[in-house]
This record gives C-alpha cells, structure tokens and sequence, in this order.
C-alpha cells in the first residue's frame, strides 16, 4: 500500500467513441499526464484500431508521454458493423449491455496497473452519457467525474427537457418550427422550436433519443463533478443555468488550444498528436500558403454528417457562384452510396480547379490558425465552433444534428459570430451567405471574432478561467485518488 502510494494518482479517461470526443479526451489525457498524472486512455477497439491505421499514436505517445497507456475495450459489436452516426444507438446499447461488465473486470483486476508500475485506477473520468460507468464506480467506490463534450447550451437543453415536456411545450403542437420556446431558462428571448436538438422534431415521447437525453441531468450529477469543453467567457450566462443542477463545473475549454499551449513551454513540437480517424491530406496547407490573407472559406462537415447528391449540387454551386476561394473537406463517406467525383459538371469542375480545393480529411486545426483562412463553413460540431472561436474565424452553420441545431443559433443570436443556415440548402443562398460573411459584413464579423478569439486566447494564461478551474481539477484528482 505504501509503495502504492509513493506513485502519482492513476485515472481512467473513457471517451464516447465518436471522433469528436475522441479528440479532446486525447487532449485532456495529455494534458493530465503533463500534470503528473498516470493516465490510462481507454479505447474502443475499433477507434483505437482506426487510430492506429491513420495516425502516429503508437510510437509518439511511447517517446513523448510515459504516463500515458492505452488499452481497449470491446463495444460488443461486429467488425463490420458500420458504427456511423445514424446507427449510433446500436452502438451505444451495446456499450451499455457488453461493454459494462467488460469495464468493471477490467477496473477489478491488475490489468491497468503495469506490472506494479502503476497504482491501481483511483479516480475515473467518464463521459457522462456511459452512465454504466458511473454504476461500476459507484460499485467499486471509485470516484468519477463526468464529462461532456457537446456545446453546454445544448446540454442545458437536455437538462431541461422534463420541463419542457411538463410546460407542454412539447411535443409541439402543430408544423411551425419557428414558434418560440419559453420553457428553457436563459433561451426565452432567441430559442425557436427549429433549434432544439433535431430527433425533437419526432415529436414522439418515446423516441430513443428522447429517453436517452432526458435523463442527462441526472446522470451528469451523479459524479463529484462535471467536466466541460468551454470557457467561462463564452458560455457565461448558460453554466449558471447549469449549477443550478449540477453545482461543480469544471469549465477548461478551449482543450486543443490548451495543450497546443502546454506543448509549446515544454518545448516539443507545437503541433499535437492527431488523433484523426482519417489520413490528413497535408497538401491543402501547401495550397492555403498560396493565397491571400483571409481570402479562403474552409468547409467542412465534421466526421459524422452526410449530405445527399442534390445537396452537393446545390452547396457546390453556391460556393463556385460566391466567387469567393474554398477550401473545402469532402470524406470518403460524406456521400452515401454516391460516387461523386465520377460526375462533376463542367462548370463546377472549372471553377473549382481556379478557386477551390478539396480533400478527403484535413489538419484541421492547422487550417482554422491559417493566416488565409478568413471564414469557416461548418456543421457546428462542437470541436469545430470551439476550433473557430480560437482562432477568431466568422462561421456560417448548417448543422446536420444533436447539439449542432443549438450551436448555430447560439452562433448567430448570442455570440453574433456568424450566420445560421439551418433547415435551407439552396445555391443561391449559399452563394449570398459567402458573400455576406466573406465581403459585405467581413469586417464586422472579424471584429466579433477577434474579441472573442482574445478571451479564449486569456482563459489558459495563468490566472485565467480555464487555467484556473484546470489546476482545481488536478487537485481534487489528487486529493480524491489518495482516499480511495
Ligand atoms: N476534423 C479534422 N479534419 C477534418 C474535419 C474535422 O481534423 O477534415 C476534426 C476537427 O478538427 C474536430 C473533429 O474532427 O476536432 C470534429 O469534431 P466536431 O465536434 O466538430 O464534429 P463531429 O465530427 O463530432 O460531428
């Protein structure tokens, strides 16, 4: 036991397995590991075999993070289970009926502890939606902390759904989607029925969805507290709201720009591990040192949402119709079933080959800090709004689901850093909305950006929000991991 103790505390991080948690749960590890921690990362083993194939991980993390180890976990399903976002319930039945008792042998056994080398697990960070892993730590009298990685204003809308069913609100009424929403505290003077979380729109009280997201108040109080990927300068008004519910936040976001930070005063390469699920195409940086300063709008959809052959159509024609230079990701599977580049019309063919690019997967934080990027069409993944921020980009939002529906209002209407697409797909709109946010509002836009790229830029300097509740957290790990 002394022996034990003579070792830095150990914490198992679990991350939802979906490429945006998976990116900044990769972050937090590092950043923990740089706190003197011992770190097990755990992995499906699907991620972590798609990680394997399209990244560095295995040899980098072995030189640069001896704290660090990674060990995987079945999420119970077949090889060729496709594990894409409109099957993710399946995914996440089975991580909840096979992998839980996978997860507690695994915690109950010596297995994390590297042949005495490490303590045994003392404190386990979860995301708060595998509430099967606060079940296990409660069992085993392990303490955990939740996390999650979606926007907070969406999450708080998840918190609130027993009132909003309670109020009547809904399911709604009738069609009109922009009837306003009432019922969620600190959303009453913007929140429309149309930026709810989308599987709203079903209407239907026992949708799987609906049964899974109610709860989430509950499930993220039951740890000893709550982690965020958020600074307190940008979601000020919405943590209140939550503390009401769950009273210990941790708000220490913007995590990829935390570490990036960290890697720079310790002095190793400044650009972080990717932790792509994809190869990144580098050749799309050579192309951006060709162009002028804020000159190009990136474009890219996350790791998840698809789009039609007709949706296509009509973004690619508003952005060839903009004028205006694109950078823009198409993965291999953004289009299902359609192989698109076998018929590309000419006219988008030539205009692409004089304004345009486009890759299968990008460096995408490395695009966001060029210099000649000077706006962001995104589907409002929450990695992606918080890349944005960061590095004071304007955004134009289609968002495809979950919390994207929020973030894009919460983009336009409360942090006024861009427009809100939603619910449209039309070239002519398209090309109007690239035109407003590259040329005719640029500059207000950029402004807006800015101050708010300087606050996140603020939040990790020592003293600041996120610094701040980061170095509060690596306390209480410790003080908790030396009781257990
Ligand atoms: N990303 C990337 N290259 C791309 C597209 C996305 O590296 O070509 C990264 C992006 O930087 C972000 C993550 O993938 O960290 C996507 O997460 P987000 O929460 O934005 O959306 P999701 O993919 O979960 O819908």
């Amino acid at each position: 036991m002394e022996e034990q103790q003579s070792l830095p505390p150990h914490v198992l991080i679990f991350p939802l397995p979906l490429q945006g948690p998976v990116n900044s749960m990769f972050k937090l590890a590092q950043l923990l590991c740089y706190s003197g921690l011992h770190i097990t990362l755990l992995l499906t083993e699907n991620i972590y075999n798609r990680l394997v194939l399209h990244t560095d991980i295995t040899s980098r993390f072995d030189h640069q993070f001896h704290g660090l180890q990674i060990k995987t976990i079945s999420d119970g399903l077949h090889d060729d289970h496709p594990r894409e976002g409109s099957k993710f319930m399946e995914v996440f039945e089975s991580l909840r009926t096979k992998t839980k008792m996978l997860f507690k042998d695994m915690l109950t056994s010596d297995l994390l502890c590297d042949g005495g080398r490490r303590r045994r697990v003392g404190c386990i960070i979860a995301d708060g939606i595998l509430g099967f892993t606060c079940d296990v730590a409660e069992e085993i009298g392990v303490p955990v902390f939740c996390v999650r990685t979606i926007s907070p204003c969406c999450l708080w809308i998840f918190f609130c759904l027993p009132k909003l069913i309670e109020s009547g609100e809904y399911p709604f009424k009738d069609d009109d989607l922009d009837e306003p929403i009432r019922s969620i505290p600190g959303t009453e003077t913007f929140l429309r029925r149309r930026d709810l979380p989308g599987f709203c729109r079903s209407g239907d009280l026992e949708d799987s969805n609906i049964q899974l997201f109610e709860i989430e108040g509950q499930e993220n109080s039951r740890g000893y507290g709550l982690l965020l990927n958020t600074f307190e300068e940008l979601d000020s008004p919405i943590l209140n709201q939550m503390r009401t519910i769950c009273p210990n936040l941790y708000p220490i976001g913007p995590l990829h720009a935390n570490l990036k930070k960290k890697l720079t005063i310790e002095n190793t390469s400044s650009r972080s591990s990717s932790s792509s699920l994809w190869t990144e195409d580098r050749t799309c940086i050579d192309w951006l040192n060709n162009q002028l300063p804020n000159s190009v709008i990136y474009v890219s959809f996350g790791s998840v949402a698809t789009m039609t052959n007709e949706q296509l159509m009509e973004f690619w024609y508003g952005l060839v119709n903009s004028g205006q230079r694109f950078l823009w990701v198409i993965r291999p599977d953004s289009i299902p079933g359609e192989d698109w580049k076998t018929k590309i019309p000419a006219d988008l063919a030539m205009g692409t080959k004089e304004r345009g690019y486009i890759v299968g997967w990008a460096p995408q934080e490395e695009v966001l800090a060029h210099p000649a990027v000077g706006g962001f069409w995104t589907h409002c993944g929450w990695n992606s709004i918080l890349e944005s921020v960061y590095e004071g980009k304007p955004m134009i939002c289609w968002p495809y689901f979950l919390d994207q529906q929020v973030n894009s209002r919460f983009v336009e209407k409360v942090w006024e850093l861009g427009l809100d697409m939603k619910d449209t797909c039309d070239r002519e709109i398209v090309e109007k909305m690239v035109k407003d946010l590259m040329v005719v509002r640029k500059d207000e836009f950029l402004e807006r950006a800015n101050h708010m790229s300087k606050l996140a830029k603020n939040c990790l300097m020592e003293g600041g929000s996120s610094y701040s509740n980061f170095e509060r957290l690596v306390k209480d790990i410790k003080s908790l991991s030396d009781k257990v």
